[in-house]
Formats: C-alpha cells, structure tokens, sequence
C-alpha cells in the first residue's frame, strides 16, 4: 500500500476583524516531507503516528505540506489556494496512492470559500480516484458537513475538549482506512444534525458521560467509529452546528439509527449542556472566597477561537478590586513586550498595554510596570505532548499582579506559561489564563477551584445572539427552545 499524508488547519472566526495570512501560516507552522516527522506540533505528531503505523504495515508512507495557523479572520484565498494546491500537486506527481489520510480542522473559511475541506477533498478525489481510502481527522469545533461525508470515505473526530487524543484518533482513522483499502470493510456514515450550537466541555458533566457512551456505542457489532462535532459558533457558514457522525461497516441503518439515538441523547441533555458562567465581579469574589489557587478563565479572549488575545478587562477588575498575588496571561502585545526587553530586568516604566487589535480588545490599559523577567523564545507544553511558542515574552509586576506579555499570539495552555518565566504560581491567590477550556489538562492538578469566567470579548457564549449572517437554519437551540419538535 502507499499511503499519502497532508495537514491543513486553522478554525476560521468570521466575526473576527483581521484575515488569515501567510504570516499566520509561517509562524503557525509549515512543514514538508520528511521535515514533518522532525516537528512537535500535534500535525506533525499526527503525521509520526501515521508514519510508525505505516513502518508497522510494511506500507510507503509519503508527507506532503502540514500547515497550521493560530485562528483569526478568513484566509485569504490566493494564500489557501497556494497551499491547497501544494498539496494537490504532491498527490499527483508522487501517487498513485492506495489510502489518503488528511489532519484537517475543519472550520477552515477562506475569503472565497466557506467550506475549505470540503474544496480541499473533492480535489483529493478527483486526483486518487473512486477506489483509493480517503480518511479525514478533525477538530470537533467543525462544521461538519454532508458533502464533506459524501467524499470522504472515514472521518474521525477528536473526542476530548481538551483534544488530548488526537494520536489515538488518528490511529483510529488509519485503521479504518487500511481496512478499507484492503477491502475487509466498508465504511458507510451518517449524519445527525442536532439543530444546536453549543460549547461542550468533556472534562464536565453532562457532557463527560455522553462521551463515554460513544465510546460505549463503538463496542457494538458493526460501528466501526462515533464522532461528535460540536460546531464552531464563531465561524458564520451555512452549516454551523452541532453533529453526531456514525461509521458502520456496510449497515446504512444501522449507522442512521445509532446517529440519531446519540444525537438526541445529546439534545435532551441541552439544558444541561449551555455553559452559564459567572460574570467577572461575581467570579472575582468567589475566588476570593476560595481557599488555594484558583484559575480564572477569560473564555472570551481564547486565541485558539481566533480572539485577539488582547483583552485588558479581566485585568482591568482585578486592578479595580486591588487584587494581590495574582497572576494573569498571556496578553498579546509584542510592541509592550519589545519595550520591556530593552529596558531590562528591574526597570519600571509606563506601559500601554493590549488593547490594540480591535473592538474585541476593549481598551488599552495605562500601567506603571516593573520588569521582573524576560526570555527571547518562550514556550510553554501545549496539547498532548507538543509545545507552544509564545516568542519573546516578558513577566511585568503591576500593583502585585504577575503579567506575562507574549510576542506570538496563543491561549494559555499550561503552568509553565507562567512558572517558564520564573513565576511561582503555588504561593498565589489566584491565575488568570487567556483560554476556554484547553488550560483544564495543565492546570486542573494545582486549582483548588477552575471558574470560567463570562468575560466581554470576541467569544461570546450567548449562542442565541450570535449575529449571524450566513448560517442557513436558524432552527437552533438555544436560539429556539424545541428546535426538534
Ligand atoms: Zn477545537
């Protein structure tokens, strides 16, 4: 077997003021061929798996172009098409290939396409033809769609939020897809659309059991895979939602029923499901209240959701309430953060600090500022295994807050954001992190509480207000209270 492998990911916010670019891409991370098995991004350790998998096989394993940007606006298209059609063009000049895996995101909009997998697939069926395996691994905040199942022949989805298993589906869609190929299975799919948008977090209840009944469901004579796409609420496209993806071998029944069955557990469990976090005064007092370190999540200014990672307002009320032994991170404002590194360790200077990119970004914030450290290439443990650069960082003391300030945008996932830095967080009263959900595998170990946070920013969770413009069914939940009626 010869099995061609290619990645292609950012989670497009259309709601967000700034487009995608080749910048985006190069700092994100570009690799090819043999270079990718060389990286520590989750693509490339994707790609590594696929690679091992193949050596286990005896089957040629080829990589073409991995590419990853952090979200923002949509990518501009002639940057899409140039690595699209990279990828496309590896295909044609190294193939014929018998199996095509894909490590896809799929909420990836450009400004001429909003369905880029989709576009992206197709071109790959074209090339490989009807009897090639074409397997593609997602991100569960896609937008999942029926012409996207159509093409491809087996799609797996991240089951966790944290997306810490993203090697193990992606052992999943390989396997999948060798058996195919070799013809011991046909995988046949199904699509439930559960007429939701929502923020499903794995770690918590409801949603932690159902995800256990998936993988309960994969037991089952016949189900080869169970996916459930949470959707992307802040990409606006015609197919926005929530969806429950079901593969059997050969049993069309089988896979619609079973779709349905999880889909509409998930549905009566909605209620339930709807994130109602506190608002940042009462957050701020219970954290107060609390003893030990407590984590404090500004979900609206997640940089992995394409938020700018500028938002001064959870600061600005920690200042306002002269909250002590704090920490908060990671703000995005390289030009602050150049500012600091030339004064130097121990210098204090007024700094105008983030609030820059936007409406989204509230306004900047006026501080005097001690510079306590600064490190050129910062980097903390990101998803899984991988790292995360966060580029020339510095660690500010403002009125007895840690402030980190980065150089390249991203949430905050892990301790060592902060403790890399020199930081110590143990003897805190609370931390501050830039993140939605993806921070709960670092920092769950040393919390006392997690409380995540309605803060104002570019990640509203108010799904019934969304402004959108594009989404075709607005026969949603919560938007409508029985939309399944
Ligand atoms: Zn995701």
């Amino acid at each position: 077997m010869r099995v061609f492998t290619a990645g292609l990911q950012s989670e497009t916010n259309t709601f967000a003021p700034w487009p995608t670019g080749e910048r985006a891409f190069a700092e994100g991370g570009m690799r090819r061929g043999g270079d990718v098995l060389r990286g520590s991004a989750p693509d490339y350790q994707t790609a590594q798996r696929w690679r091992d998998l193949c050596v286990r096989d005896g089957n040629d394993f080829v990589a073409g172009l991995f590419a990853w940007a952090q979200p923002s606006g949509p990518i501009i298209q002639s940057v899409y098409e140039a690595m699209r059609d990279e990828i496309l063009a590896a295909l044609r000049e190294q193939g014929p290939f018998d199996m095509v895996l894909l490590f896809l995101h799929g909420a990836m909009v450009s400004t001429g396409c909003d369905d880029c997998e989709t576009d992206l697939v197709q071109r790959v069926r074209e090339i490989v033809g009807p009897s090639a395996a074409i397997g593609v691994e997602l991100d569960p905040h896609c937008h999942l769609t029926q012409a996207l199942v159509d093409v491809a022949d087996a799609i797996v989805l991240m089951k966790q939020y944290p997306h810490d298993d993203y090697l193990e589906r992606g052992e999943d869609l390989y396997e999948i897809c060798l058996a195919k190929a070799r013809g011991e299975v046909r995988p046949t799919s199904a699509l439930f659309d559960c007429r939701m948008v929502g923020f499903y977090r794995t770690t918590q209840e409801p949603m932690a059991s159902l995800v256990a009944g998936f993988r309960a469901a994969e037991q089952q004579p016949g189900v080869l895979s169970v996916s459930f796409a949470h959707g992307f609420p802040w990409g606006d496209t015609p197919n926005t939602g929530s969806r429950v993806l079901v593969i059997t071998d050969g049993d069309a029944d089988l896979a619609a029923r079973l779709a349905e069955t999880i889909g509409r557990e998930i549905y009566d469990a909605r209620e339930a499901l709807l994130p109602r976090f506190p608002t940042v005064e009462t957050a701020l007092s219970q954290a107060l209240e609390t003893r030990g370190l407590v984590v404090l999540a500004d979900t609206a200014d997640n940089a992995g959701g394409g938020a700018p990672g500028d938002n001064t307002s959870l600061l600005r009320a920690m200042l306002d309430r002269c909250v002590t032994s704090a920490a908060l991170g990671a703000i995005w404002d390289p030009i602050s953060a150049l500012a600091c590194a030339d004064a130097g360790v121990g210098a204090t200077l007024r700094l105008r600090i983030g609030g820059k990119s936007g409406p989204a970004s509230a306004e900047p914030l006026d501080v005097v500022a001690t510079v306590r450290a600064v490190r050129e290439r910062h980097s903390q443990a990101g998803l899984g295994t991988s790292r995360s650069g966060m580029g020339l960082s510095v660690w500010i003391e403002v009125a007895g807050i840690d402030v980190v300030l980065i150089s390249i945008r991203t949430q905050v996932f892990s301790p060592d954001a902060f403790t890399g830095l020199g930081i110590v967080l143990a003897d805190k009263k609370m931390v501050a992190v830039k993140s939605s959900q993806h921070f709960q595998t670092g920092f769950a170990p040393i919390a006392a509480r997690i409380i995540p946070v309605a803060t104002q920013g570019a990640i509203q969770m108010d799904f019934a207000t969304l402004p959108y413009v594009e989404k075709s069914d607005l026969n949603y939940f919560p938007r409508v209270a029985d939309p399944l009626a």
